[in-house]
């Protein structure tokens, strides 16, 4: 047996013992690990046949998110697999097709150039009866080809669009619409390079609602969810043009603002303040109008050469610091020199 066909071989088994499906990805995960082309996937993979005799598709994802999953998440990975597939399909049509196609010219040849040598009319008759069948049988072909393609074509515009709903979904936070924190993570890291670039100011506010629990407690957590839009939809409101607010979490904000320098910055984030805290929220049933909703806000400058996870926790612990000086205010980072 030679080489090539014993990996084969040894894949298809690797993948029987864990029910796993012969997609391409799938495919590839344990081409690598049978010619050991990556020594931490080897590693893993040992590890868990180790302990479990074998590698399920469930511990595959994993291993696999674990290496190389940072930025493809399953549903990617299979909507990838569907197109390639789909591709390949594709390819062997043409394929298919350019066969025929010659053949048939061919055909079409040779039956010309006997019929130019024929003199028998009824030989005649048979050559042109055989050239029309080719020509029929090549209609049927492509007409069946056409469908194919129109079939094909729609199959991939589909799974386009669920690639696009995919990823616009794995950054959108669901309830609000905001971007999410993995979004704002993102947007946050390429700002914050340009700023360092053009040396200009870029400062970010972290806002969290006030005693949002006890807000839940007292009107339920659908109205706290409906709180939490309103926020949101303030937030973004107030930030068009001029900075980017992102959903952080629970009841968490935050605000990228490019460009603005911490004066400036503490100037909008009163106005967010402001304006979050003029807005009612009303109950739908009778249209009362229920406690007020206030925030508590933090900022923080960016600073050359700084990890931006400390950007990060400076403006978490203004606004920390908002909160320890009894809420609805905004706090910066100077706030923290102050009270060290
Ligand atoms: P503080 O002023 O110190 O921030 O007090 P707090 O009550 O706002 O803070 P705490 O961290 O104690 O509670 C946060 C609350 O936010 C608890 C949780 O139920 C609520 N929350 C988080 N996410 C959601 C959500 O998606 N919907 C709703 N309705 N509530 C949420
Ligand atoms: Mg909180
Ligand atoms: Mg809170």
């Amino acid at each position: 047996m030679n080489q090539g066909s014993d990996i084969v071989d040894r894949i298809k088994a690797l993948m029987a013992d864990g029910g796993i499906v012969p997609s391409p990805a799938n495919y590839e995960f344990w081409h690598r690990y049978v010619t050991r082309a990556d020594a931490q996937l080897v590693e893993a993979v040992d590890t868990v046949r180790r302990n479990a005799g074998h590698v399920s598709a469930r511990s595959m994802d994993l291993i696999r998110r674990e290496l190389y999953g940072r930025h493809l998440d399953d549903t990617v990975v299979k909507l990838l697999d569907q197109t390639q597939a789909q591709l390949k399909r594709m390819a062997s049509y043409f394929l298919q097709t350019e066969g025929d196609t010659r053949t048939y010219t061919e055909a079409l040849r040779d039956g010309q150039a006997t019929l130019a040598g024929a003199h028998d009319p009824e030989m005649q008759r048979a050559l042109l009866a055989e050239m029309v069948n080719a020509t029929a049988a090549m209609i049927e072909k492509t007409e069946r080809l056409e469908t194919e393609l129109t079939v094909s074509v729609d199959e991939i515009a589909k799974l386009r669009q669920d690639l696009e709903i995919e990823r616009s979904e794995s950054r959108t936070d669901t309830l609000t619409g905001l971007p999410n924190r993995k979004a704002f993570n993102a947007y946050l890291e390429a700002q914050a390079a340009r700023a360092l670039a053009d040396r200009k100011p870029l400062c970010l506010v972290f806002g969290d609602i006030d005693h949002f629990k006890r807000f839940n407690d007292t009107w339920g957590h659908r109205l706290g969810d409906e709180v939490l839009r309103l926020v949101a939809q303030s937030l973004e409101q107030m930030c068009h043009g001029t900075g980017y607010a992102a959903r952080y979490g629970g009841e968490e904000f935050v605000v990228v603002l490019p460009g603005k320098a911490l004066a400036a910055a503490e100037d909008i984030a009163e106005q967010f303040r402001d304006f979050v805290g003029s807005r009612t929220v009303r109950t739908r049933q009778s249209s009362r109008e229920i406690d007020s909703i206030t925030l508590s806000l933090g900022i923080a400058q960016l600073r050359p050469d700084e990890p931006l996870d400390q950007l990060i926790e400076r403006a978490d612990a203004a606004l920390y610091r908002a909160k320890e000086l009894g809420r609805n205010r905004v706090c910066t980072e100077a706030a923290l020199k102050d009270a060290a």
